[in-house]
C-alpha cells in the first residue's frame, strides 16, 4: 500500500528548492504513522524548540490514530465496530469528519460507513472480487447509520447477515495533519511548516527564504513522472486520491480502494484526483475521495463552484484542470510529458 503514497511525499520534498542557507534549513522528521510515512518540516528561530513542537505534533497524530484507526484493536472506532448495532459515544474526531461530510454536501459519494464493503475486497490479502450478493448484503448492513447527541449506531437491519463498520480511512489523514499543524502553529516556536502524509499535505506560514511551498503530483501510472506542480505561500492543503494506492488486478481488471457508496464497486472514471486550496486538510482529504467517485466532469464543476483547484487524470489518461481562483493565489502548473 505505502510505496506509491511515499512517492508522492518524495515529490513534495524533492521539489523544495535546493541551496538553502543553513539558517533557512528546516528541522525535518520522517516517521511511520497513519499507515504510511509522515514528514514534518518546520522552521523557527530556535531549532530545539522547533524539534519539541514537532514531537508534540506527532503526539497529536498518534492521538487521532488511537481514536480512528479501525484496524487497531484498541481504537475507539474498533470498539464501535465490534458492537455495531449498539449505541456508542463517537470520539470528537469522528464527529468532526461526519459533520464535515455533511457541510461539504458529499454524502452521496463519501461514506465513512464502508468498512464491511471495503473488507470484501481483501486488499491487504490476495484480493477478492465480491459477488453481487456479497455487495448488496454489505451495503444493506451499512444502511443509514443513526446519530443522536454525538452517539452512533448502525441500524441492524434483519434483512442482512453482513457486519457493518466505520472506516475513516478516506479522511483520517487530513484530520490528523490538521491537528499536527495546529499544534505547530500554537507552539509559538514555529514560523512555517509543511506536514505531509504523501497523499495529503498541509502547510502553515511561509518559509524564511520567501520561496513558495511546492508540491508535485505524480502520474498515476508512472510514479517518477510529475504531472502537476502546485505552488502557494501561507496556509493551504492538497490531497490526491488514486486508483494506484491500494488495488489488485484480476482478469485484466483493476480493483482499487475508492468505492462508490451507491454500488460498492470501485469508481470507474478516474485514475487520480487532486484538490488544492485554502481549506483544511480534512476538507481536502474528504473531497479528493468524494470527487474521485463523482468523476471528472462533476469534480471540475464542484471545484469551480467552491473556489478550489482540481487536477484529474481520467480513466483514459486524459487530464482535466480547474485552476484555483486568482484571489486564492494557488498556482497550478500542468507538466506536459516529453
Ligand atoms: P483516500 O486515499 O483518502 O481517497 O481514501 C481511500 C480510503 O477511504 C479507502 O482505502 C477506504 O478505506 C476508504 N474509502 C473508500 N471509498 C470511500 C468512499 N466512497 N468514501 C469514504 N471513504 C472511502
Ligand atoms: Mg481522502
Amino acid at each position: 500500500m505505502g510505496r506509491r503514497i511515499i512517492a508522492i511525499a518524495l515529490a513534495a520534498i524533492l521539489l523544495a528548492p535546493a541551496g538553502c542557507s543553513p539558517s533557512n534549513e528546516p528541522v525535518a522528521v520522517n516517521r511511520a504513522a497513519l499507515g504510511t510515512f509522515v514528514t514534518i518540516e518546520a522552521w523557527g528561530p530556535d531549532r530545539g524548540d522547533v524539534r519539541d513542537a514537532i514531537e508534540a505534533a506527532f503526539d497529536e497524530i498518534a492521538d487521532v490514530e488511537a481514536e480512528l484507526d479501525a484496524y487497531r484493536e484498541d481504537s475507539a472506532v474498533a470498539a464501535i465496530n465490534s458492537d455495531p448495532f449498539g449505541w456508542h459515544q463517537l470520539p470528537a474526531s469522528a464527529v468532526e469528519i461526519l459533520d464535515a461530510t455533511d457541510r461539504l454536501e458529499v454524502q452521496a459519494s463519501f461514506s465513512s460507513a464502508l468498512k464491511g464493503v471495503v473488507a470484501l475486497y481483501d486488499f491487504d490479502g490476495p484480493g477478492h472480487v465480491p459477488t453481487d450478493g456479497e455487495l448488496s448484503a454489505a451495503l444493506i448492513a451499512a444502511g443509514l447509520p443513526q446519530r443522536e447527541d454525538g452517539r452512533f449506531r448502525f441500524p441492524g437491519l434483519s434483512s442482512s447477515t453482513a457486519m457493518p463498520g466505520l472506516d475513516f480511512g478516506g479522511a483520517a489523514k487530513g484530520l490528523a495533519l490538521d491537528r499536527a499543524r495546529t499544534k505547530l502553529r500554537d507552539s509559538g516556536a514555529v514560523t512555517a511548516a509543511l506536514v505531509t502524509a504523501g497523499s495529503t499535505t498541509v502547510t502553515v506560514g511561509s518559509k524564511p527564504d520567501g520561496e513558495p511551498w511546492r508540491v508535485g503530483v505524480e502520474d498515476p501510472r508512472q510514479p517518477d513522472t510529475v504531472r502537476l506542480i502546485a505552488e502557494w505561500t501561507g496556509d493551504a492543503a492538497l490531497s490526491t486520491s488514486g486508483d494506484y494506492q491500494r488495488y489488485f488486478e484480476r482478469d485484466g481488471v483493476r480493483y482499487h480502494h475508492i468505492l462508490d457508496p451507491k454500488t460498492g464497486r470501485p469508481a470507474e472514471d478516474t485514475r487520480s484526483l487532486t484538490v488544492v486550496g485554502r481549506f483544511s486538510g480534512l476538507d481536502s482529504d474528504i473531497l479528493s475521495t468524494a470527487l474521485f467517485v463523482d468523476g471528472p466532469e462533476a469534480a471540475i464543476e464542484y471545484a469551480r463552484a467552491n473556489g478550489l483547484g482540481a487536477f484529474i487524470v481520467d480513466s483514459e489518461g486524459r487530464t482535466h484542470l480547474a485552476p484555483a481562483p486568482a484571489d486564492s493565489a494557488v498556482e497550478l502548473t500542468e507538466q506536459v510529458g516529453e
